[in-house]
């Protein structure tokens, strides 16, 4: 590690120690730069690492609302407007009692990084709430009602909405973020602001949403996975697939994973994960989505009903069948440890692409990368989501809509285009074929020149 690295992390370290996430982002990031920055002193120079690590702006506040009973509940919302260089902040909102001000930092720093690579201009940003649209506050075992989530999200852009806009913050959806919370918050702003824009992406189809979005991250990975193995000269046909989650980037990589002709072996969520020898069928999935997204059930209850999956309660994705050719964490961050990646690489696992935003822990990263297996890290297979984003922003802006097929295609193109970035990035410093390397240096670059360029602000 350089010296100017060095004392950037330990700086960061002392100024924010009670964030782990954030500096556990901030150091997968940095203790690969080391080439680009020897390669570029006006990086130093204009101490672009001090600043890359700053949030430009943090905002922080009181979320009141009325529950069913008429009791006032009290939550903490968050805005991290992280880095403006390449265009407007850009990043989704999240809303889950494990919201803090460290998980929300990591995850605007990985979406500077990750935006980049999408050659579109998008700054980073994250925001959310510990806000639990899972358990109601009043009847334990119980979910919010629509009504209430509603109140919430009225409450939550009746302050947010003073700092976000079509040209400066666009924020998206995230964990438990999705089209019914998206709508709710579009209303809020419109009346707030008095205007019809494209504030928020993820928006349904009929007030300026894009075809192909709530499918883009998972599809992406699947598509940036693809390019991997292209590389190899292989295809997804027969492969065996272990995936985590069940929500919207888990349930959309299955979808085209299948379509690719692999077999899906496993889901997760809270409750547990499902595994189906014989590969989860087309028929399951449609169960499953509706069982997420309508019902907003768990597996536990869609496995006492199908006789074709074995459930383990409590447990992930990855230690349930015994050959596995290929992984997608697609949940949460750190949700594959050392162990994990040590009993993947042992059944026969040649890739892991990630859907989620740092799955892997440091040591399970290592384990991957020290076995040259095809190992994609989230800030770049998972940038369809953000991409397709992208590609909605202006499709708002022209008061235009594409069609399926040409969001398709664009996102696939993207996808090629990040891969071979990150590949060219690696193989430009000595790395061939360490995607990490590479993502870190493609995206890294890209702002760092911006912010040369525009002086110190
Ligand atoms: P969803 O809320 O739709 O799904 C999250 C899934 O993870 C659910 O199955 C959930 O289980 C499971 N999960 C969450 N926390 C835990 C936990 N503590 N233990 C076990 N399972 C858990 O979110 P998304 O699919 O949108 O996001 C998943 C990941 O992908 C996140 O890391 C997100 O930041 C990242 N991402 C998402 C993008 C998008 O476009 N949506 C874009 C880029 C990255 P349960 O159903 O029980 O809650």
């Amino acid at each position: 590690m350089s010296k100017y690295v060095d004392s950037v992390l330990k700086n960061l370290k002392a100024k924010n120690a009670n964030e782990p996430e954030f500096i556990q982002a901030a150091e997968e990031v940095l203790l690969t730069l080391d080439p680009v920055l020897k390669a570029n002193p006006q990086y130093e120079q204009n101490a672009i690492l001090e600043r890359i690590v700053e949030p430009e702006r943090v905002v922080i506040f009181r979320v009141p609302w009325v529950d069913d009973t008429g009791k006032v509940r009290v939550n903490r919302g968050y805005r991290i407007q992280q880095n403006s260089a390449i265009g407007p902040y850009k990043g989704g909102l999240r809303f889950d009692p494990s919201v803090n001000l460290s998980v929300l930092k990591f995850l605007a720093f990985e979406q500077v990084f990750k935006n980049s690579l999408t050659t579109l201009p998008m700054g980073g940003g994250k925001g959310g709430s510990d806000f639990n649209p899972k358990q109601s506050p009043h009847t334990p075992g119980k979910r919010c009602s629509d009504a209430e989530v509603m109140r919430f999200c009225q409450s939550f852009m009746t302050e947010l909405f003073r700092h976000i806009g079509p040209d400066t913050d666009v924020p998206a959806g995230d964990m438990n973020v999705g089209g019914r919370e998206i709508g709710y918050l579009f209303g809020q702003y419109k009346r707030l602001a008095n205007e019809f824009t494209g504030v928020l992406t993820g928006k349904a189809l009929s007030f300026g949403g894009s075809l192909i979005r709530p499918e883009a991250t998972g599809y992406g990975d699947v598509y940036f996975a693809e390019n991997m193995l292209a590389k190899r000269g292989e295809t997804f046909e027969g492969k065996r697939c272990v995936i985590s989650g069940s929500g919207n980037v888990a349930s959309f990589a299955a979808e085209k994973l299948m379509q690719l002709g692999a077999k899906v072996l496993t889901l997760s969520d809270r409750s547990g994960a499902i595994l189906c020898e014989s590969g989860i069928t087309e028929k399951m999935l449609k169960d499953i989505m509706y069982l997420k997204n309508v019902t907003r059930g768990e597996l536990a209850d869609f496995a006492k009903k199908t006789k074709a999956v074995k459930f383990f309660k409590g447990v992930n994705s990855w230690q349930l069948t015994d050959k596995i050719d290929a992984a997608f964490p697609c949940a949460r961050q750190n949700e594959l440890n050392g162990k994990d990646a040590a009993y993947l690489l042992k059944h026969g696992c040649t890739l892991v692409g990630e859907g989620a935003n740092m799955p892997s822990t440091p040591d399970a990263i290592d384990a991957f990368v020290k076995a040259k297996i095809m190992y994609s890290p989230g800030k770049a297979s998972n940038a369809g989501g953000v991409a397709t984003s992208g590609l909605e922003m202006s499709q708002n802006s022209e008061r235009l809509s594409w069609s399926r097929e040409e969001v398709d295609a664009k996102l696939k193109g993207i996808m090629k285009s990040i891969h071979d970035n990150a590949w060219e990035s690696a193989a430009k410093y000595g790395k061939k074929g360490n995607y990490v390397v590479g993502a870190n240096i493609a995206g890294f670059t890209k702002v760092a020149d911006a912010m040369v360029a525009q002086g110190v602000c």
